[in-house]
């Protein structure tokens, strides 16, 4: 189970501190350097720790007294208000143009997930949102990638627009958002070409593709298995294309943690969904304050 690890010291740390009928610095102290050394085990980016360390010591020991709590309680209250900051604080919603269609772009490494979640998001989008959208097939160096979105297409029973590997992804979205106008698609989910590494290649293409598609919404898709890696590539995918938030896959593996509590805080994008598992219906959007419960149990 993803945050495994870090939930339970969490959770025997705040157990120490819960009944608490008086919080002493010393405890909220300890309780910190706990709650630190678990984090930093998670592998959350270590600046990331130290931020959100400070701010729930200076809250915990300053706290204002809330009668319907114990000072136990209201620390934790602290921790739990401020993991939930750290991840975004608000449930940030997806985008819809008022000149439809929507163009949502997918970006990110190969095998994080993008055509997979391409067709969750299509899936998503007309489930709760009774949207009809388009499918893209952008990935034209790899012929399997554009089948793989075909075989997604024909199950969620959903068009996909693909010119095969001849014609150039800027115009293949360029033509696809055509035709999405002409045959009323008001969602355009563009699948773009991943590498195994951010090269300087994939961002040129992914920049014309972008100045093309104008999208509303650029979501990167990373492995929350890969930890620290996915932040990184967070960073350089939102400073050469300025992103607008994060789709954070195989939240359903043994993840520790680490991306889901820095990426928000390192490059200032949401989370907006977490992948939960294979099947084109698991996918979730990511609320913050409940992933927060989660781990605090
Ligand atoms: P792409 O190269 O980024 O397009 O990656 P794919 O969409 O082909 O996905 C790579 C692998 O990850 C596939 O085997 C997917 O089934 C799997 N995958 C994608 N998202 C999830 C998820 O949320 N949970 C799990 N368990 N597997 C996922």
């Amino acid at each position: 189970m993803a945050f495994e690890g870090l939930a339970d010291r969490l959770q025997s740390t705040i157990k120490k501190i819960t009944g608490k009928g008086k919080v002493s610095e010393q405890d909220v102290k300890e309780m910190t350097r706990e709650v630190r050394l678990a984090l930093l085990e998670a592998d959350v980016n270590f600046k990331v720790v130290k931020g959100l360390i400070n701010r729930i010591k200076e809250r915990a020991v300053g706290q204002e007294v809330m009668e319907s709590l114990t000072p136990g309680q209201q620390v934790i209250k602290v921790v739990k208000e401020e993991l939930t900051t750290l991840m975004g604080g608000e449930h940030s919603k997806i985008a819809v143009s008022d000149r439809p269609p929507t163009v949502i772009m997918m970006v990110g490494l190969q095998g994080a997930g993008k055509t997979t979640t391409t067709g969750k998001l299509a899936n998503h989008l007309r489930k709760k949102h009774n949207r009809s959208p388009l499918l893209v097939a952008c990935d034209i160096y790899r012929p399997a990638a554009i089948k793989q979105l075909e075989t997604l297409g024909e199950q969620l029973d959903m068009p996909v627009f693909s010119m095969g590997t001849e014609t150039s992804p800027v115009d293949i979205a360029g033509k696809a958002i055509e035709q999405a106008k002409e045959q009323h698609n008001d969602y355009v989910i563009i699948d773009t070409a991943g590498r195994l590494h951010v090269d300087n290649e994939l961002m040129d293409e992914l920049q014309q593709i972008k100045s093309v598609a104008r999208p509303d919404e650029i979501f990167l898709v990373v492995d929350s298995m890969t930890g620290q890696d996915a932040v990184n590539v967070a960073e350089s995918f939102n400073d050469q294309l300025d992103i607008s938030g994060v789709v954070l896959t195989k939240l359903d593996g043994d993840t520790r943690g680490g991306a889901a509590l820095s990426i928000k805080a390192v490059t200032d994008k949401p989370i907006k969904f977490a992948g939960m598992g294979e099947k084109l219906d698991e996918l979730e959007a990511f609320h913050p304050e409940r992933m927060a419960s989660r781990i605090l149990g």
